[in-house]
């Protein structure tokens, strides 16, 4: 069992000025001020999954990791995805999956590796006997403040990672997922609102939504659903891995209606939605959840 007085140092629901703070990427939860809160100690499941098989890319972290938390205590079994580096926080997630009584898998690698991004659905689907949902969220995101310092090889590296990625994933995917399941991307509020500092990740968010709407108009004839979930500021290690500029973080998030940044526990719930059969006319749609910010 996982011991609640070990996290609480985790943060709620309240407005945080996280300390200015820097990670070499990817980040570590493990090492964030404050910890994020993935629902650990609150995400109730009603067995909207009950007996589905997710995979999730970036599960080890952030949002991923919330969602692998509802996803589990959903009642569906789970393979985490995630760069080897960070094994430490996958473990300590699984830990959380396994005491919900579910099936959890490791499937380690880096998505900019064809090799393993050509087979990660196919071992996903071996591990966990079939599958059911994939959710595409992985992601990379730098700062640049000037697109003069912005290089190529970060261009390359966060479009390989964020969306090209997704294309493998998606196609292989499309061969194992069933009538039924569905997938769901990870798109952000950066897709309609661009930061100019994030011009090269805003990009890829715009493909993202993009993405997913033609993708969704062709997996519908298979009876599988794509959806995107758009996230506004949320608390996790990307941001302090030079996500944003390390000056920004004390006031992250201030700037929604809300006036603070949300939490991953506080996104997860979309993603249980849209992978459940509640949703079944959901259709290359886009759950915002943001904090309330201009969006379309
Ligand atoms: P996170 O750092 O916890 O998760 C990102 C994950 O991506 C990492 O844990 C890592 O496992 C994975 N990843 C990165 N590079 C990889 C690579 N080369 N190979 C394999 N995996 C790799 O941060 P997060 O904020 O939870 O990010 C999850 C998703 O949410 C991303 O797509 C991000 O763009 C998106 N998003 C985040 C926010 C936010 O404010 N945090 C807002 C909108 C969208
Ligand atoms: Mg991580």
């Amino acid at each position: 069992m996982t011991d609640p007085a070990a996290d609480t140092q985790r943060a709620g629901k309240e407005r945080i000025s996280p300390p200015e703070q820097r990670q070499p990427e990817p980040g570590l939860d493990s090492k964030m001020q404050p910890k994020a809160d993935h629902g650990e100690h609150s995400y109730k499941g009603h067995d909207r999954l009950k007996g589905k098989r997710a995979l999730i890319t970036g599960g080890d972290s952030g949002i991923g990791a919330a969602v692998a938390i509802a996803f589990a205590r959903e009642g569906a079994d789970v393979a985490l995805a995630y760069l080897p580096v960070e094994t430490s926080d996958a473990l300590t997630v699984a830990q959380v999956l396994e005491d919900a009584g579910v099936e959890v898998k490791h499937l380690p690698g880096d998505l900019r590796n064809r090799s393993y991004r050509d087979s990660l659905v196919d071992e996903a689907a071996t591990a966990l006997g079939g599958l059911d949902i994939l959710v595409n969220n992985a992601g990379k995101q730098i700062s640049v403040e000037s697109l003069q310092d912005l290089s190529d090889e970060q261009v390359e590296a966060t479009f390989d990672v964020n969306i090209f990625a997704m294309f493998a994933l998606s196609r292989a995917a499309l061969k194992v997922i069933g009538e039924g399941g569905s997938i769901i991307n990870t798109t952000s509020i950066q897709a309609f609102d661009p930061s100019d500092h994030l011009m090269d990740y805003a990009a890829t968010k715009g493909a993202i939504s993009n993405f997913t709407k033609s993708l969704a108009s062709q997996a519908a004839k298979q009876g599988v659903r794509v959806n995107a979930v758009a996230p506004g500021p949320i608390w996790t290690p990307l941001q302090p891995s030079d996500g944003q500029p390390i000056e920004a973080l004390p006031e992250f998030g201030h700037d929604t209606w809300l006036g603070r940044a949300g939490q991953p526990v506080e996104v997860s719930p979309a993603y249980v939605f849209l992978a459940s059969d509640e949703a079944s006319y959901m259709v290359g749609s886009t759950v915002h959840v943001n904090g309330g910010k201009n969006q379309p």
